[in-house]
């Protein structure tokens, strides 16, 4: 067995992965609804091949084999066989039987969760989320873990961080924004969003939106953008990236929001070196290094002055009422207004953060067995209150706003939130690196930057981990500093606060 057998043999197993991909994605872009049965049970029946293919004999001995010679392989090559090694040895300790019971209680878990959100009744979703809660904490006893349960579900999702770190950095972000958050609340600069609302056409939204993705990096060659009730970005190979929007009619900068996030991601995909197609080498550090990309180009460009110096002639030329009337200033105070809300989706920059911690602490203290499934409608408005200010009357509009933990996905929450770190602190470097970075975004001039995400992170797949990666690009570990300025910054110019 040679590398470039067992590097096939990744690849065949990337394109069934590919399948399920584009299978999924037409199932929430174009399927007639009567087609859902029988497409989860194609999805089901290839999802069974993959596993069956990954976790075969045959991949197995590959992998032995490497190992064994792993001094007498290029870095490149050890550093696919480190991470496929990683991924092998985490399925092959959870038994066959226990990974469809999984599946069985997730899927159930979504019907019961959309039902009580739908009724607002957290306890008709507690037998459920229990029984979930106890899988995930048998998985991690099935995978391992040092020091807390909840690292070995973290794991998955951002591969070698552990809850302890990520414990640190969310005391000390916390610690800065509740205080900093009641000072915005207290200031005399008041923001009406509604001064930007109007009537605006979907297709012509459709089309300013994809000019100005186009002009920042998106290769329509590569990929496309349709429409779906949630936004979402999905990739069959670095050459063919799909994204996805939403629409309001009233408002623009809905749909804009949501599409240059996931062309964000899309941009990461799309810089994907093709040749590493199949191994680790052309997929994404983790969910954490992902959203830095999505968060970088929305929020830290994307909602900047020097971005709108560009663009808002654009909006305007082609909505004109009501941006004609507006100033740029005005705006740009707009488009960063500061609102404590309930729901995390509907959440500003700083304030979604604390949804996040809030998150976090939850999911640690239920994987370790410090609280109860039942008590969680008490500490989640407990902590919204502490954290945000704010009352919740309804669980529908509590603890039961998000999908994530009926499909057992803990340990996901948090790489929101790391990924606002990582862009912040990514951005900071690029800003050292690339003289005038901002000047040449307020003239149009997205390719620097573009580049410098390339070049830096984008072409690497999985080479490094992220703890790597961060410590190569910005020559220190993950810290809180650069988003924590970013913010103080960018927020004490627009509600004119005294820190
Ligand atoms: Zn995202």
């Amino acid at each position: 067995m040679n590398f470039n057998e067992f590097k096939n043999k990744l690849i065949e197993i990337r394109r069934l992965q590919s399948a399920v991909a584009l299978l999924n994605w037409d199932q929430q872009v174009y399927m007639p609804p009567e087609g859902v049965g029988e497409r989860s049970r194609t999805i089901a029946a290839l999802a069974g091949l993959i596993h069956q293919k990954f976790i075969s004999k045959e991949l197995e001995s590959d992998l032995l084999i490497l190992r064994k010679r792993q001094s007498r392989l290029t870095t490149k090559r050890k550093a696919v066989v480190r991470e496929v090694w990683r991924d092998f040895s985490r399925e092959k300790k959870l038994p066959q039987k226990f990974v469809e019971e999984l599946a069985r209680a997730a899927s159930s878990g979504y019907s019961i969760w959309k039902e009580a959100r739908k009724k607002s009744d957290f306890n008709l979703f507690v037998p459920q989320l229990k029984k979930i809660v106890n899988l995930k904490r048998k998985e991690a006893e099935y995978v391992g873990y040092k020091n807390s349960p909840y690292d070995a579900l973290i794991d998955v999702y951002e591969p070698g961080v552990v809850s302890e770190e990520i414990s640190a950095i969310f005391f000390e972000l916390k610690s800065f924004l509740i205080p900093f958050i009641k000072k915005i609340k207290n200031s005399s600069v008041k923001i009406d969003p509604n001064c930007i609302m109007g009537n605006f056409d979907t297709k012509k939204q459709i089309d300013v939106f994809k000019s100005i993705i186009k002009k920042i990096g998106f290769d329509f060659e590569k990929g496309r953008l349709d429409e779906t009730t949630h936004p979402f970005c999905t990739n069959f190979h670095p050459c063919d990236v799909r994204i996805t929007t939403r629409f309001s009619k009233n408002d623009v900068m809905y749909c804009f929001s949501s599409v240059i996030h996931e062309m964000g991601h899309a941009l990461y995909e799309q810089g994907i070196l093709p040749e590493n197609f199949g191994t680790p080498l052309g997929e994404s550090v983790s969910l954490g290094i992902h959203e830095s990309q999505s968060r970088l180009w929305e929020k830290i460009v994307g909602q900047s002055k020097h971005f709108w110096v560009y663009f808002y002639p654009l909006l305007k030329k082609n909505f004109q009422d009501p941006f004609v009337n507006v100033s740029l200033e005005e705006f740009y105070r707009i488009i960063n207004l500061v609102k404590p809300s309930l729901i995390r989706t509907e959440s500003d920059e700083v304030t979604y953060n604390l949804h996040i911690i809030l998150r976090f602490e939850i999911e640690k203290e239920l994987i370790e067995g410090s609280i109860d499934v039942a008590d969680l409608p008490e500490i989640w408005n407990q902590k919204i209150e502490e954290y945000l200010g704010l009352k919740v009357k309804k669980d529908a509009l509590g603890v039961l706003q998000d999908v994530h933990w009926s499909g057992g996905d803990f340990g996901y929450f948090p790489t929101y939130t790391l990924g606002n770190l990582y862009a912040a602190q990514f951005y900071a470097a690029a800003k050292n690196d690339i003289p005038g970075l901002e000047k040449k975004v307020s003239l149009g001039q997205f390719s620097p930057l573009l580049g410098w995400l390339r070049s830096k992170i984008h072409m690497h797949g999985k080479f490094y981990t992220a703890g790597d990666l961060v410590r190569n690009i910005t020559g220190e570990n993950l810290s809180t500093k650069y988003f924590v300025d970013y913010l103080a910054k960018k927020y004490k110019d627009i509600y004119k606060l005294k820190i």
